[in-house]
């Protein structure tokens, strides 16, 4: 544009010399040799002249800085047009990628709906988390705070989609960190970074870990657990990975919250609040479960009846609170003895209990019994400050040579019972 007018401002000057300035020149030569009179005339009109192109070049002069002006002006515009469709478009990328990601946290979200118990929870989580990160080539690790103790226990620990055996059960120094700042936490490199002691974390640590992500799982600021992905390579993660995964992080507390009260309202309805052992109802279903099994695996079942000898007294002598203490006792005694995984663990009743053996013979089973009832009165119970004796009588009763059915099983083991009260308590008899 510009250079188009400095050509046309060349071509009027061109013109105007030849159009104004020759003639004049021309009558100008002839006015200084023939008519001197006119000569003046002839200077003032070179003069106007002179006067109108001076104008005509200044105007010109400012409307080329006007056109420079504009120029810049509108170069500025596309300028700033340019940046903003960089931005639209990087914005649109990143609405894309928020569609994407949302779409898979709803999936993940109704997956995670379906988890009743808090292990199902934590796999899940560890599962679509590792899914989420797969180019990340993390570990993923899920801790559940156990509210008893104040520690931390993993629940699932997975790598590339398979399980993975973590050693440090109870956490580290960066999973403490997050117990005691209840923050996420973003570590582009372990060595390098000022918060955390390297003596500490190298002496720490069971495998390595240069990069980490990792948030706490809280609920009105109480710690659940923690969802932690760590790398051997540092800066694995991005920093605004931790928003999502906090996203992920605040669903899935939720959802282990809801399990473990679940988990609870499970065990409340099948748990004798006093002893903590199963229900009567839940062993009578149990033991349906069990002896079916063992029929078809021709494999025999032991049940034993166990009932405190003379418990009234206690309740008389020391009140109804030192009988709850008794039965406290009884069955802690209980869980110690029988301890073998699959034995199951019940109040039958008042002060009746009993303990169904799987693959468990009957000289065995009478053997577990007689050692029992050695326990028991080995161990007296503190009553007001007095060590009171406490024993107890055991029926047992052998499935399938004893009873066939879970009522014959039943009152066989009852009849042992009453012979063992009948021979003066403090022993076991078998049907
Ligand atoms: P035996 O040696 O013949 O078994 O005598 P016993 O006194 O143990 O038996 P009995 O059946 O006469 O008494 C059982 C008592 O257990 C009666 C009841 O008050 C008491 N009892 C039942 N359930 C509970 C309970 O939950 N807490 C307490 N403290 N006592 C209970
Ligand atoms: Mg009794
Ligand atoms: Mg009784």
């Amino acid at each position: 544009m510009i250079q188009k007018l400095k050509q046309r401002s060349f071509k009027y000057f061109i013109l105007l010399v030849i159009c104004l300035l020759l003639p004049l020149i021309g009558f100008f030569v002839y006015a200084t040799r023939f008519q001197t009179g006119f000569f003046a005339f002839l200077t003032l009109a070179l003069l106007i002249n002179i006067l109108l192109l001076s104008l005509f070049f200044h105007r010109l002069k400012n409307r080329r800085s006007l056109l420079k002006l504009q120029r810049e002006e509108f170069s500025e515009k596309a300028n700033v047009l340019k940046v903003d469709l960089e931005n639209e478009v990087a914005a649109i990328a990143a609405f894309r990628r928020k569609i994407v990601t949302y779409s898979q946290l709803k999936v993940f979200v109704e997956k995670l709906s379906l988890c009743l118990t808090q292990e199902d929870s934590a796999h899940m989580l560890c599962r679509e988390v590792g899914r989420f990160f797969e180019q990340a080539d993390a570990t993923v690790v899920v801790y559940v705070l156990d509210a008893a103790t104040g520690e931390l226990a993993i629940v699932s620990s997975e790598a590339n989609q398979h399980p993975v055996n973590v050693k440090s059960k109870r956490g580290d120094v960066f999973d403490r960190w997050i117990m005691q700042n209840m923050q996420p936490l973003y570590l582009e490199d372990t060595k390098n970074d000022f918060r955390f002691d390297q003596d500490k974390v190298e002496e720490e640590q069971t495998r390595p870990v240069r990069s980490v992500l990792s948030v706490p799982l809280a609920i009105h600021a109480k710690l659940v657990g923690i969802l932690r992905l760590d790398s051997p390579e540092p800066a694995k993660f991005h920093k605004e990975d931790l928003r999502f995964l906090k996203a992920i992080g605040d669903v899935a507390a939720v959802a282990i919250e809801n399990a473990q009260l679940y988990d609870k309202v499970e065990d409340l309805a099948i748990r004798d609040s006093l002893t903590g052992l199963y229900l009567r109802r839940y062993l009578a279903e149990r033991l349906q479960e069990e002896l079916a099994r063992h029929l078809r695996r021709d494999k025999p079942v032991a049940f034993l009846i166990l009932d405190l000898d003379h418990f009234k007294q206690y309740n008389d002598s020391f009140g109804h609170a030192a009988g709850d203490l008794v039965l406290r006792h009884m069955a802690a005694l209980m869980r110690r003895h029988f301890s073998t995984p699959g034995n199951l663990l019940c109040r039958y009743g008042g002060e009746e209990f009993c303990v169904v053996l799987p693959e468990c013979s009957k000289e065995e089973a009478m053997a577990l019994a007689k050692s029992f009832v050695a326990l028991v009165e080995s161990e007296a119970v503190t009553l007001r400050r007095e060590k009171t004796p406490v024993t107890v009588s055991v029926g047992v009763a052998v499935f399938p040579s004893d009873g066939r059915t879970k009522e014959e099983l039943i009152q066989k083991a009852d009849h042992a019972l009453y012979e063992a009260k009948r021979k003066g308590r403090n022993c076991a008899c078998a049907a």
